[in-house]
């Protein structure tokens, strides 16, 4: 993952990742990931240009970062990804994009109206507008949807806007920050997250030839064979990189910009083996290491992995669990208990796991006996999650 900037000229209400202070990255800290990763691995890497919000590092930054990254004989590149609001994109951003085969995700949180409200006023159709743009050059855009404590009660609404404009789509519920409070009011309870996801499953189940929620898409196949395919549900420590815009590096994305999370600097070129020796390394480590103990007689451990470590690390700055302590929806930070957590979403993936499992036995089991003549079949849903575990 590669951060050019935290700054972002957008302000969504729930957002934790900004810095109106944050510099932009320089084209040298490029050149120098790319000398970093001459050894550093053999696997193939795949880019996401992430945020704040990348496009303010511009077209030059992208031109000349974009054909450094691609013709390297340091690295094998798998891909370009980049995560951005498309508030900066321009025909000529997006040529060069379509060009080197970059594939976009951007926020839109449902129609106009919910999106607006969460986020800001004009931010759809500002979006929206970029969108449009991307789509004439041929790029690949596809949606992230945040679900929050306000518009998890749009469920259906938000639901059939994504299927009647044939957006794909993925998941992203509002939860806490290490940064600061100011997300805290729009976070989803893990149960509450687990009821989203599983109704969310329910209308899918009636699409699948129409849209695609990657989210459903990785779960029902992590399942199926018995290992995250998403970062979320696999140990993501070390296989996950992101660099700041000076040049640190970091576990991830989420960690950008906070110094006690620093493993290195491209600068240095340092060694997987150096990084870990950092104590951001200790840290996700520890992590690791009390999924294995407190998950060790979950079911799903194996394709679950005790949730995103970040997630584990915010929650200790909470009393208990995440939830609610007042009507006000505001959380209540811990000043006592720092001990490791698992993610505390763990409630919200027990209850998807778990309605999948259901699911997947009963069609089994459908299927192994046949259908006895006049005996309905249960063909409520028009596919099953058996079609999600073999899908491609
Ligand atoms: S820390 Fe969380 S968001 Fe980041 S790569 Fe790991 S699982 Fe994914
Ligand atoms: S569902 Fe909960 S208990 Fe099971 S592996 Fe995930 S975090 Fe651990």
């Amino acid at each position: 993952m590669i951060v050019p900037t935290l700054h972002c000229p957008s302000n969504c209400k729930y957002c934790w990742g900004s810095d109106k202070e944050s510099e932009l990255m320089d084209i040298q800290v490029i050149k120098e990931i790319d000398e970093w990763l001459d050894g550093f691995r053999d696997d193939y890497v795949h880019f996401t240009f992430h945020g704040g919000e990348p496009l303010l590092a511009g077209y030059d930054f992208y031109r000349e970062a974009l054909s450094i990254l691609k013709n390297s004989k340091t690295h094998k590149e798998a891909g370009f990804s980049l995560q951005s609001n498309l508030w900066l994109l321009d025909e000529k951003l997006s040529k060069l994009f379509s060009e080197y085969g970059v594939a976009i995700s951007t926020s839109v949180d449902g129609p106009k109206k919910i999106n607006d409200y969460q986020r800001g006023k004009g931010y759809f159709d500002k979006t929206m507008k970029g969108y449009k743009i991307a789509i004439e050059s041929g790029v690949h855009v596809s949606f992230i949807s945040t679900f929050t404590s306000y518009s998890k009660d749009f469920r259906d609404e938000i639901y059939n806007f994504f299927l009647k404009n044939r957006y794909n789509f993925k998941l992203h519920a509002a939860l806490p920050s290490l940064r600061g409070n100011n997300a805290d009011k729009w976070v989803l309870t893990p149960k509450e997250h687990g009821n989203l996801l599983i109704g969310l499953l329910n209308s899918y189940l009636n699409d699948l030839d129409k849209i695609e929620i990657k989210d459903f898409d990785h779960i029902c196949k992590s399942l199926f064979i018995r290992r995250g395919t998403l970062c979320t549900f696999a140990d993501c420590m070390g296989d996950t990189l992101a660099v700041g815009c000076d040049g640190n590096i970091y576990p991830c994305y989420r960690f950008v910009g906070m110094n006690e999370y620093i493993m290195g600097n491209v600068y240095d070129h340092p060694s997987m083996e150096e990084l870990m020796k950092s104590m951001a390394w200790d840290k996700l480590m520890k992590f690791k290491d009390h999924v294995d103990e407190s998950c060790g007689d979950c079911s799903y451990v194996k394709f679950c992995r005790g949730g995103c470590p970040y997630n584990g690390m915010v929650s200790s700055k909470y009393t208990g669990s995440i939830s609610k302590t007042d009507d006000t929806n505001n959380l209540e930070p811990n000043e006592v208990n720092s001990s490791i957590s698992v993610d505390p979403q763990c409630e919200a993936y027990r209850m998807i796991f778990k309605e999948v499992s259901d699911r997947a036995n009963k069609e089994f089991l459908n299927s192994s006996i046949g259908t006895f003549p006049g005996q309905k079949q249960n063909n409520t849903k028009k596919f099953t999650v058996m079609d999600l575990m073999l899908k491609r």
